[in-house]
C-alpha cells in the first residue's frame, strides 16, 4: 500500500487535462507512442468531438523514481457540471489532485468548484500551471492567483506544458513526494467505492472502484450495499489500457469487477461493493441517488418508429443509469417518451446518441425542471411536464427547485452579469474577489432560468470571460403560471410551458413572435395566440399563402425543380399536423431560440 498514490485531475473545461493525461500515460511507458492517438481517455467518439470527457475513467500506471517502484491510479473525472456527483465520488477515491490551471486563462468557476470538492475529501492538492509554452501565458500572474486561492507557496507550483511534455517528469516526481499513501485496513471486512461503470455489449457492467478496506477476491460473492443485489465476481482486475485480469485487488488500490450484471440501476455509481460472507457493517459515506434535474419530451420523427424508439431508450440506460424514460402522448407529436436528463448538455447528449448509434430521428420538446405540486387536498405531486398539470382550482402552490449558481469572472464584466443574473430571478449572495480583477458572485437562483438561454447570455454579456458552475440547493415555493399555446385556437400540447408570473406576458409574446418566424406560410390564416387560462395575453399571424415551392424556378431547370420538391418532402417529414396547421420541428423548441 505505501508504493501506491491514487490522484486525479481536476481543470476547468479545456484547460488541458485530456492532454496532460496522455503525456502521463506516455511518460510511464503506460501506453506507447503508437498507441497514443490523440487523448486516450477520451474514448467515445461523441466525447473526442465536444472535446469533453463525458464518461470518468481510471488507468494504472507504473513509476519508479530513485529506484523504488510505484503504482500510480489516475482517476478521470468529467469536466461538466452536469455529472458533478461522479466528480465527487471520483475524488472520494483519491488521496491526491493535480489542480491544472491554464496559464493564458488563469482560475476559472469549475476550478474552483472541484477545488472545493477535493478540499472538502481532504486531498493534497498539487497545483500545476499548464499550457505554458503558449506565448499568452501569464505565468507570474496566474502563480499569484493560485496563491492567493490556495495558500499554498508559489514554489508549490509546478509549470508544465502538457503539449510540449515540460515539466511532466516534476509532475510524476511530485505525485509521489507529496501525495498520501493510501490509508485502510486488508485485513477488514470489505468496502469498495464504486466511482464509474460503463456497459459493455459481450460482458455487461464493468464497475470500477477503489478498494477502502479489505480485499476484493475472483470468484466470491459480493453485494452491492445500496442496491441491495448480489452477483459473483466473475473477473477481477486493475485498468491498462486494456482491462488486465487478477486473483484479487487490496485495500488502497483501484479496480474493476465484471460480474455479468445486465442493468445499470444495479451499478451505481457512490454505491459500496462489500463481500457476502463477510460483510461490511456500513456503506462508505457520501451515497446519493441522482436524479434527473431536467425533462423533455422525445417523440420519433416517423411515428411507425415508437418501439425502436423504446428499445433504443432501454439501450440507452443500461449504461446510463441517469437516464429515465416513461411513456407519454401529445395531441401534436403522438407517442413518445418523457425523459429525464441530469441537464442539458447530457440532454443533447442522448439525443446526439440516438441520432448516431440508434439511426434515431427524434423531435424533442422544450426542456422543463421538475416541479413539487401541493394540491388543496394536501396531496404532493411531482410534475415533469406543464401539461401533467392538475387544473388550477386543485393546486395550492407549486416548488421549483433552486439552484446556487456561481460566476466568476473579470470585475469589468460584473455589472452586467448582476444584471443578468438578477433578470434571471437570481438574489446575490455574496462576491468574492480572488484577486484585484477577478471576482466571484455567488447566486440563489431557480435551475429552471439556466435551462433555457442562461450559458449564451452569460457568455455575450462577459465577451467569453465568465465562467459558470452550478448545484441544486433545494425546492422553493414559487409564483407560476402554465402558458398555453394556441394555433387557429387549438391548444398545443407539446408548447405548453410553466412561467414564472411575472415573466409570462413577455415571454408569451415572444414566443409568438418566434413562432411566427417558424411556421410556414400555409393556405389559410393561422392564428397564434398565448393564453394563461382561459385569457389570451399575445396574439399572431400568419398570413396564408399559396404555397410553390417551383413557381421560382421558372419553368426550365427541371433537375433544380425535383430537388426542391425532394427537399419539400424531406421537410415535410419534420413537419407535424395540428389541426389543419403543420407545424415544424424547430417550432417545437421555439423557446430555446427567442432573444
Ligand atoms: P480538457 O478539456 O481539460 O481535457 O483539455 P484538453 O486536454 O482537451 O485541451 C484543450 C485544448 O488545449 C486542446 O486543443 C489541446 O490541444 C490544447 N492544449 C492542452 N494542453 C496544452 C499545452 O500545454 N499547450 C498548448 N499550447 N495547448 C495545449
Ligand atoms: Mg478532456
Amino acid at each position: 500500500m505505501k508504493n501506491i498514490r491514487n490522484f486525479c485531475i481536476i481543470a476547468h473545461i479545456d484547460h488541458g487535462k485530456s492532454t496532460l493525461a496522455d503525456r502521463l500515460l506516455e511518460v510511464t511507458k503506460t501506453v506507447s507512442e503508437r498507441e497514443l492517438q490523440a487523448q486516450v481517455l477520451d474514448d467515445m467518439d461523441l466525447e473526442k468531438e465536444k472535446g469533453i470527457t463525458i464518461k470518468s475513467h481510471a488507468i494504472q500506471m507504473e513509476y519508479v523514481l530513485d529506484g523504488e517502484k510505484y503504482v500510480l491510479n489516475l482517476i478521470d473525472t468529467p469536466g461538466h457540471v452536469d455529472f458533478s456527483y461522479e466528480v465527487s465520488r471520483a475524488i472520494a477515491s483519491c488521496e491526491g489532485a493535480l489542480l491544472v490551471v491554464d496559464a493564458t486563462q488563469g482560475i476559472q468557476a469549475q476550478t474552483i468548484s472541484n477545488l472545493y470538492l477535493a478540499l472538502g475529501n481532504d486531498l493534497e492538492i498539487i497545483p500545476v500551471l499548464n499550457k505554458i509554452d503558449m506565448a499568452a501565458a501569464m505565468v507570474e500572474e496566474v502563480k499569484d492567483q493560485i496563491v492567493d486561492m490556495l495558500g499554498c507557496k508559489r514554489e508549490e507550483i509546478l509549470a508544465a506544458s502538457g503539449k510540449t511534455g515540460q515539466g511532466v517528469e516534476e509532475i510524476l516526481r511530485a505525485i509521489v513526494e507529496r501525495v498520501p499513501a493510501p490509508k485502510g485496513d486488508d485485513t477488514a471486512p470489505l468496502q469498495a467505492l464504486i466511482f464509474d461503470s460503463v456497459f459493455n455489449p459481450f460482458r455487461g457492467i464493468i464497475a470500477y472502484f477503489r478498494v477502502m478496506n479489505g480485499v476484493i477476491r475472483k470468484g466470491e460473492r459480493v453485494k452491492f450495499f445500496n442496491a441491495g443485489s448480489e452477483y459473483d465476481a466473475d473477473e477481477i482486475g486493475v485498468l491498462k489500457l486494456k482491462m488486465s485480469p487478477r486473483e484479487e485487488i487490496r485495500a488502497g488500490d483501484v479496480g474493476y469487477i465484471i460480474s455479468g450484471i445486465k442493468n445499470s440501476v444495479d451499478v451505481k455509481v457512490g454505491d459500496t461493493i462489500t463481500s457476502v460472507a463477510t460483510p461490511c457493517r456500513e456503506a462508505i459515506a457520501g451515497f446519493e441517488d441522482v436524479k434527473p434535474m431536467v425533462f423533455a419530451g422525445i417523440y420519433p420523427v416517423e411515428t411507425d418508429q415508437y418501439e425502436d424508439l423504446r428499445a433504443s431508450l432501454e439501450k440507452l440506460q443500461l449504461n446510463d443509469a441517469s437516464l429515465t424514460y416513461e411513456p407519454e402522448s401529445s395531441l401534436a407529436l403522438g407517442f413518445g417518451f418523457r425523459c429525464g436528463f441530469l441537464g442539458l448538455l447530457h440532454m443533447e447528449i442522448i439525443q446526439e446518441r440516438l441520432f448516431r448509434e440508434f439511426n434515431m430521428d427524434v423531435i424533442t420538446t422544450v426542456p422543463n425542471v421538475s416541479y413539487k405540486v401541493f394540491t388543496t387536498k394536501g396531496d404532493e405531486l411531482m410534475v415533469h411536464n406543464p401539461s401533467g398539470l392538475p387544473e388550477p382550482n386543485l393546486i395550492d402552490h407549486i416548488e421549483e427547485p433552486y439552484i446556487l449558481a456561481q460566476v466568476i469572472t473579470k470585475t469589468e464584466y460584473l455589472g452586467a452579469i448582476m444584471k443578468l443574473c438578477i433578470d434571471k430571478r437570481g438574489v446575490l449572495l455574496n462576491q468574492n474577489f480572488i484577486t484585484t480583477d477577478r471576482v466571484e458572485v455567488n447566486f440563489d437562483m431557480p435551475l429552471a432560468e439556466i435551462v433555457f438561454d442562461f450559458y449564451d447570455k452569460l457568455k455575450s454579456v462577459s465577451r467569453g470571460y465568465a465562467s459558470f458552475d452550478y448545484h441544486m440547493t433545494d425546492y422553493k415555493p414559487s409564483k407560476l403560471s402554465k402558458l398555453d399555446i394556441l394555433l387557429n385556437g387549438e391548444p398545443v400540447d407539446a408548447l405548453s410551458s410553466l412561467i414564472y408570473v411575472d415573466h409570462a406576458y413577455d415571454f408569451g409574446r415572444k414566443m409568438c413572435e418566434k413562432l411566427k418566424e417558424l411556421i410556414p406560410r400555409q393556405q389559410f390564416d393561422i392564428a397564434i395566440q398565448a393564453a394563461i387560462g382561459a385569457k389570451i395575453i399575445a396574439r399572431e399571424t400568419v398570413k396564408a399563402v399559396r404555397k410553390d415551392v417551383t413557381a421560382k424556378c421558372y419553368g426550365g431547370d427541371i433537375s433544380r425543380k425535383r430537388k426542391l420538391l425532394e427537399k419539400q418532402k424531406a421537410g415535410k417529414k419534420r413537419m407535424r399536423q395540428v389541426g389543419r396547421v403543420e407545424v415544424p420541428q424547430e417550432a417545437f423548441l421555439a423557446v430555446l431560440k427567442m432573444d
